[in-house]
């Protein structure tokens, strides 16, 4: 039974002792939980019960996880965080822009995965409702003069950091991986650690915390990458 608040986590896994201790915590968290443990069946289930989030599996019977969220992402946007078994998967997955919003990697903590759940919804409420005072604010790129404004307030940028702000604002939402983020940052080919980007990112988040009166528009979604977004 389902009350009228709760919000409804899918969870897809057929790993059944993993989906069992998932619902557990979620249902300490005071989430309805919906279970599926066949790939086939999801897209018909989530037609007929939208949930508010969806945890999906990638390695699935019948259907794997990518054709499921591919299908889906053609008409819903609800939140879905893939879980895969391994890191190395994450990069490829993000390149293969299925528009998952989060990953997860076996083995986790359930804890850690009931965390981003809520931040999910979080988000998902921020965009659904976003505050009043942030309605009229517009993040202007002057691509020029390498410069960021807002509302007036101006900062100036290095190149480096103009193009990473660039990339990250055209596609709100979307995460963007370490890997991906160099390829847009620098024409030249040249060999660049990931810990280059996060220097990057640390230094352009700092200069527009300052200017923006401490907003964090740049979020880091961990073991994964940086996304950017508006509220
Ligand atoms: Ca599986």
């Amino acid at each position: 039974m389902h009350t009228a608040s709760a919000k409804t986590v899918l969870i897809v896994e057929d790993e059944i002792a993993l989906a069992d201790v998932l619902e557990e915590y979620l249902r300490a968290s005071s989430f309805a939980v919906d279970r599926l443990a066949d790939g086939e069946a999801v897209v018909a289930h989530v037609r007929a019960h939208p949930p508010d989030l969806m945890l999906l599996d990638l390695m699935l019977p019948g259907r794997d996880g990518l054709d499921i969220c591919r299908e889906l992402r053609g008409f819903t946007t609800l939140p879905i965080i893939m879980i895969t078994a391994r890191v190395e998967e994450i990069d490829r997955l993000l390149g293969l822009e299925l528009g998952a919003d989060d990953y997860v990697c076996k083995p986790f903590a359930p804890r850690e995965v009931v965390a981003r759940v809520k931040a999910q919804l979080r988000r998902v409420d921020m965009l659904t409702h976003p505050r009043q005072e942030m309605q009229q604010q517009t993040l202007y790129l002057d691509s020029d003069r390498y410069e960021a404004r807002m509302d007036g307030q101006a900062l100036r940028l290095t190149a480096v950091e103009f193009r990473l702000l660039d990339t990250l604002c055209r596609h709100p939402g979307h995460i963007f991986s370490r890997t991906r983020l160099i390829e847009h940052l620098y024409d030249d080919h040249r060999i660049v650690t990931e810990r280059t980007v996060d220097t990057h990112v640390k230094n352009l988040r700092k200069k527009l915390a300052a200017a923006f009166a401490g907003r964090q528009f740049i979020e880091s979604v961990y073991g994964v990458g940086y996304r950017f977004e508006p509220a």
